[in-house]
């Protein structure tokens, strides 16, 4: 089995979310399971630095887009082969989708549109390449149109499957981006790519694709209602037979505590001790009060209306009074940054506040913190909660998507059976989050029940290897078919 796996940002390369993440490992852990996968992105400058042994397969001259060169590399550490799309006009700048005042690229459309086509024409019947996939593997709406540059080649086009994992990001253009990127203009119908007047890459995806999975069986059903789907519900739920939920991983090698390079002291399910000393030194790291004894709430995420930041802001002044402290690192809408910055000059000592992207921090949090919060309004998977429990740090979430299908949650009955892993709330407000963290807070002062609930996240296996094999599953049946 041979995939084209394209997307556009894979970590270490080039990362904004979790996106980054799951392109990062997937191809790794397909390739466990016998998969010759390789990875199809834009050659970023941070790409370029991070990528091994680079070397230039060809260069060519495109009418839609100009001078353009196809390199070829592999991801440091895991040796995956690694296609990059040279095009110095659409990828050379920092910012991968927007600039540095959070503004989208004005040419989106077509930086995102030359990854499609390259992926289309790489995985089609014109391939230069000798690699000749059997599946092209497309993620999100930056990839969304490579299914239909597909399906417009060739009366049997190569199979495809579309990943969604955030149904929010749905790269709508003005519809003249369709001649631009030379699509036939058939294509812009309501069974196509045509979204209420505009061009939709992501509806591309969602029309043209020969299979479609997300992150989560949960979410995945969600999608195809009305309070989750994004106004894609009717075409989701006409798909539903083609729609396979599949949990994403996490790379269980980079993120264990007992060989972070990040952290102050690493420790294990065994050995605990190390967990101390990292809350410690992460609270003189922030500038919060010494106290082993008083919870410490962890948050990571970008601060946007998804990851329900501004729930926490409305509950802080009570838990702050239940003895809470904080470790907040995030960077996104402007109204929540400054939320959080004046809580922490409100609280100084109590609440600590980075506005920003730190991948090292962010680790140091994980494992420093006690408490993981993450009350997303919705969640395609999540991957922090994962981490969080794999670092000892229980996590507190709402019952949406990936977290109401990765953490269990403590009730008496799961305490006891040695089930429960976290927190997870059925409403999302804030007398439900205060509730939810009263109760935690409690539990957390029983050290034995807490340390119980620790262990038990800490040795779930959140690894790849059952998701590849029911990726693979998905390849095998459209190859049939
Ligand atoms: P999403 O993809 O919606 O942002 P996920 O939980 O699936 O949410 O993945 C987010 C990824 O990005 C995680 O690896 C998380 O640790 C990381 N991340 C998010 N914000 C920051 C930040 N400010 N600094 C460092 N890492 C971050």
């Amino acid at each position: 089995m041979k995939v084209l796996f394209a997307t556009s940002e894979a970590h270490p390369l080039a990362k904004t979310g979790g996106l980054a993440d799951v392109s990062g490992a997937l191809p790794a852990a397909l390739q466990d399971v016998g998969v010759d996968a390789r990875v199809l992105m834009p050659a970023y400058p941070s790409a370029l630095e991070k990528a091994e042994n680079i070397s230039r397969v060809f260069r060519i001259k495109l009418p839609e887009h100009g001078e353009t060169s196809l390199l070829r590399g592999a991801f440091p550490g895991n040796g995956v082969p690694v296609y990059l799309i040279e095009h110095d006009g659409y990828y050379g700048r920092k910012g991968l989708y927007q600039d540095e005042s959070a503004r989208d690229w004005p040419d989106n459309a077509m930086r995102f549109g030359l990854l499609s086509q390259f992926a289309a024409w790489l995985a089609g019947p014109k391939t230069p390449l000798d690699f000749k996939p059997d599946v092209l593997h497309c993620n999100d709406w930056q990839t969304g149109l490579a299914p239909a540059f597909l399906r417009y080649e060739s009366a049997k086009p190569t199979p495809t499957v579309f990943t969604v994992h955030n149904l929010a990001y749905q790269g709508i253009f003005p519809p003249d981006v369709l001649k631009k990127l030379g699509l036939p203009p058939e294509s812009f119908s309501i069974d196509g790519m045509e979204y209420y007047g505009k061009l939709s890459f992501l509806k591309a995806g969602l029309y043209y694709a020969s299979h479609l999975t997300t992150v989560s069986p949960t979410y995945a059903g969600e999608i195809q209602t009305e309070a989750f789907g994004m106004g894609m519900q009717g075409l989701l739920a006409t798909r539903g037979n083609e729609l396979t939920g599949i949990l994403n991983g996490i790379d269980m090698r980079e993120w264990n505590p007992v060989s972070d390079p990040h952290l102050y002291a690493p420790y294990s399910a065994d050995n605990l001790a190390g967990k101390t000393t990292n809350k410690l030194s992460l609270q003189a790291e922030l500038g919060l009060q010494s106290d082993a004894k008083a919870p410490l709430l962890g948050m990571v995420s970008r601060l946007t209306h998804q990851k329900g930041s501004d729930v926490v802001i409305e509950a802080v002044p009570q838990l702050i009074k239940l003895g809470a402290q904080f470790a907040v690192l995030g960077s996104g809408e402007t109204r929540l940054e400054n939320a959080w910055r004046k809580l922490a000059a409100a609280h100084p000592g109590r609440i600590a506040v980075k506005i920003g992207y730190n991948e090292s921090l962010c680790h140091r949090i994980e494992a420093g913190a006690d408490i993981f919060l993450m009350p997303s309004r919705f969640e395609p998977c999540g991957l922090n909660q994962m981490y969080s429990q794999r670092y000892g740090t229980p996590p507190v979430v709402h019952k949406v998507g990936g977290l109401a299908d990765t953490v269990t949650h403590a009730t008496l009955e799961n305490l006891a059976n040695g089930k429960a892993t976290g927190f997870v709330l059925d409403r999302l407000d804030r007398t439900s989050l205060v509730d939810a963290l009263g109760r935690a807070m409690i539990l957390f002062r029983h050290k034995l029940a807490w340390q119980k609930l620790m262990r038990n996240g800490m040795t779930r296996d959140f690894g790849w290897a059952q998701s590849a094999r029911q990726y693979l599953g998905v390849y095998k049946k459209i190859c049939r078919a």
